[in-house]
């Protein structure tokens, strides 16, 4: 076998190429993402059969507004778009203050929070890293991605029907990236029921928008809290039901910061 050196992510790695270790490039990625502050990286293994099976289309009801109902035509296999594709990469970034998912109008077409700025960042230098590997790598952005991310084992999707990751609770914003390094893994589903008797989303919801396991997308966007004016560039979301989820609960002393971060910025 012949052992040569590669440079990836601007450190050289000696391999048998094209078996270069996956823990190394996992263990980079999962180096770059930290950096910027990204706390949850998962991979999914792709194959012929990593679609999202039919059973589980479930996993997407209330993620399109079509009196709750998801129009399936619209969910791209990633293999339709990279055929060579082996693993998506999923990066998870939790809400700095989940009292205030605030979002900049840069320009007309052009919005965007911190949380996703700094997904772009580490995605676009993950992207770059893989290349420089020799590998195929682009970023991918989907309305589905809560789904891929239930598939890749990081969460399920809670009654509220936002992913809700196993530590950070619906507190995330996600960022897919697609390449042909074989760095993924098939993982058990966790059934969108994991969320049990809990139903402090409902409670918590002003516009009575979660029933059951259903949400009224219409009466979400109607609610006065989202979409709100903090200052002239910055909007807020609602995050009632994002507050209100146990699971991944900001501890006392994120709380007592929050708290400030409010005074300081609640018009
Ligand atoms: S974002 Fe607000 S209005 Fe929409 S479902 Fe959650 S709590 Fe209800
Ligand atoms: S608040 Fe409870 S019911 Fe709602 S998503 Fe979180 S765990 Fe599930």
């Amino acid at each position: 076998m012949t052992l040569q050196s590669i440079n990836i992510f601007g450190r050289r790695i000696i391999t048998s190429m094209p078996d270069v270790r996956p823990e190394n490039v996992k263990e980079d990625i999962a180096a770059i993402a930290s950096k910027y502050g990204i706390e949850v990286v998962g991979f999914l293994g792709l194959d012929e059969r990593t679609k999202i099976p039919a059973e589980e289309m479930g996993l997407l009801r209330g993620v399109k507004w079509k009196d709750s109902e998801v129009d399936v035509s619209k969910v791209h296999d990633p293999l339709d778009i990279m055929p060579a594709a082996r693993t998506m990469i999923i990066l998870g970034k939790r809400l700095l203050d989940d009292s205030q998912d605030i979002y900049y109008r840069a320009s007309d077409d052009y919005t965007a929070s911190v949380e996703m700025m700094l997904l772009d960042i580490a995605s676009a230098k993950i992207v770059a890293g893989l290349k420089k590997g020799g590998f195929e790598a682009e970023e991918y952005t989907s309305y589905y991605l809560k789904a891929w991310a239930a598939l890749a084992g990081l969460g399920w999707i809670g009654r509220s029907r936002m992913f809700v990751s196993k530590a950070h609770g619906p507190r995330l914003r996600l960022h897919g990236i697609l390449t042909d390094a074989d760095i993924g893994e098939l993982h058990a589903v966790i059934p969108d029921d994991s969320c049990g008797r809990c139903t402090e989303c409902m409670k918590a919801c002003p516009a009575g928008a979660i029933s059951g396991d259903e949400v009224d997308r219409k009466k979400c966007g109607a609610c006065p809290l989202n979409h709100r004016k903090i200052s002239e560039n910055a909007l807020a979301y609602c995050t009632a039901c994002t507050a209100s989820c146990p699971v991944g609960r900001p501890s006392r002393h994120e709380h007592a910061v929050q708290a400030v971060s409010r005074q300081q910025i609640t018009p």
